[in-house]
C-alpha cells in the first residue's frame, strides 16, 4: 500500500543489520529464551510484512503487533508463526483472532467472562500484569487470582498461553521504580499456580540492561532496527547497528539573491545570494516540521534546512550548484558525515520511536 513509488524519496531497510541485531540478542540470552520479534506500527516503520520473514528467518520464533488488523494483515501475508496482541482488543472481535489463531492480551477477569460466551474456539491469550506502567492488566494478586478462576471455568474457550508485565523504566540508570515492578511482578506471580507457555517481562531495554530478570520469552522490539531504547544514555552490550537509511534527489536548485526569503512566514533571508535545493519530503511524510535549521547531507556535506518544512518539500542551503537528482541522505552516511535517527530526535524534541514510526506510506521501502 506504499503511495510513492515515482518519487525518489526512499527508505533503505538494511535486511543484515536486522539479521545482526537479532543474533547478537540471541546469542547473549540465556539458552531456551524464545524471541518474539515486535513489528507493530509497520515494523516500527520498517514495513509490517517484510519485518515479519526478516525477523522469523534471522531467528525470532513469534511476532507482536499492537493491534488485531496488523495481526490479519500478517495472516493475510500467509505468515503462520504465533502472534501476540498486545493491546486490549475489544471482546466484539475475540471470535476473529480466534478463527486467525492469533493471541490475544486479557488485562482483567471481565473480557474473560464476557469473551467466554461469544466463542466458537479455543482463543490464545496472555494475562497482562500491571506493576507499574500504569496502562493495562491486573493490578492485584487477588484479582488475577479471580481471573486465573475464569480461565479454569472454560478449558475450551481459552489456552492460557503466557503471562507477562511491562516495565516503566528500564532504560534508565537508576533501577529504584524498575526494582519496585519487579517485586510485584513476583508478588502477583505468586498466585499463579501453573506456570503457563510463555512468561515474558523483557522489551528491549529490560533485555539489554536487566536480562536477569528475562522469562523464557523476550519481545524485542527497537533493538531489533538497530536503535538504543535509552537514546543513549545507556550503552548497548554489543553494537546495535541501524538498519534505516532515508535519501532523497534534489528536485529543484535554483540561485537565490541576498535578500530573497524561503517558505512559509519568509522565515529565513539569505544574507548572500546563494544555491538552494529543493527536496521532496516534508512533514506530510513524516519528517518533523521541526526540523528548520537542522541539516541534510550532500555530496559528504552538512546542508542546512532553511525556512520552514512543507508538507511535501523542504530546502536546503547548498555550498554550490548542484545537478537536480543529486543524492541527498536525510538519515544515513554520506562521506564522512553520518546523521542518525537519534539526531533527528534529539533536534525534534522527542525519542527515534516516534521518528521511526512515523515514516509512513508515501516514502517506499526498499530491502537491501
Ligand atoms: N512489549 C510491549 C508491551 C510494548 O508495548 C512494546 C513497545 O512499545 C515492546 C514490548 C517493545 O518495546 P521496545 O521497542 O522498546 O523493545
Amino acid at each position: 500500500q506504499i503511495i510513492g513509488r515515482h518519487r525518489p524519496t526512499i527508505a533503505h531497510i538494511n535486511l543484515a543489520a536486522i539479521r545482526h541485531n537479532i543474533q547478537a540478542e540471541l546469542q547473549r540470552a540465556k539458552p531456551g529464551t524464545e524471541m518474539f520479534a515486535v513489528i507493530k506500527a509497520n515494523g516500527y516503520g520498517h514495513g509490517l510484512v517484510e519485518m515479519a520473514r526478516a525477523t522469523l528467518a534471522a531467528g525470532a520464533t513469534g511476532l507482536c503487533v499492537a493491534i488485531l488488523d496488523e495481526a490479519l494483515v500478517l495472516r493475510e501475508a500467509g505468515i503462520t508463526a504465533p502472534i501476540l496482541v498486545l493491546g486490549v482488543t475489544p471482546v466484539t472481535w475475540a471470535q476473529i483472532a480466534c478463527e486467525h489463531n492469533i493471541a490475544l492480551t486479557v488485562g482483567d477477569q471481565q473480557w474473560l467472562t464476557d469473551a467466554a460466551p461469544m466463542l466458537t474456539g479455543q482463543l490464545r491469550i496472555h494475562l497482562a500484569l500491571d506493576t507499574g506502567m500504569g496502562r493495562i492488566g491486573f493490578q492485584k494478586p487477588t484479582e488475577l487470582a479471580d481471573g486465573l478462576t475464569v480461565l479454569a471455568q472454560y478449558p475450551n474457550k481459552f489456552n492460557f498461553e503466557g503471562i507477562f508485565t511491562h516495565f516503566a523504566t528500564a532504560d534508565e540508570a537508576d533501577h529504584r521504580y524498575f526494582d519496585h515492578q519487579v517485586q510485584r511482578w513476583q508478588a502477583m506471580m505468586a498466585v499463579v499456580p501453573r506456570r503457563p507457555r510463555y512468561v515474558h517481562v523483557s522489551n528491549t531495554a529490560t533485555s539489554l540492561w536487566h536480562e536477569a530478570c528475562n522469562g523464557n520469552m523476550i519481545r524485542f522490539g527497537v533493538g531489533i532496527y538497530g536503535l538504543n531504547p535509552s537514546g543513549g544514555s545507556l550503552t548497548s552490550p554489543y553494537p546495535l547497528e541501524p538498519a534505516l537509511r532515508l535519501t532523497t534527489r534534489l528536485a529543484f536548485v535554483k540561485r537565490l539573491a541576498a535578500g530573497d526569503s524561503v517558505s512559509y512566514g519568509a522565515t529565513y533571508t539569505a544574507r548572500h545570494d546563494e544555491w538552494i535545493g529543493t527536496l521532496p519530503i516534508g512533514y506530510a511524510d513524516g519528517y518533523p516540521r521541526r526540523m528548520q535549521g537542522f541539516y541534510v547531507l550532500v555530496d559528504g556535506q552538512r546542508c542546512e534546512i532553511v525556512g520552514r518544512v512543507c508538507m511535501d518539500q523542504l530546502m536546503v542551503r547548498l555550498p554550490r550548484e548542484y545537478p537536480v537528482d543529486a543524492l541527498v541522505t536525510l538519515i544515513g552516511e554520506d562521506g564522512a558525515e553520518t546523521i542518525t535517527m537519534q539526531d533527528i530526535a534529539t533536534y525534534a524534541g522527542t525519542i527515534h520511536y516516534e521518528i521511526a514510526t512515523n515514516l509512513n506510506m508515501r516514502i517506499q521501502r526498499v530491502y537491501e
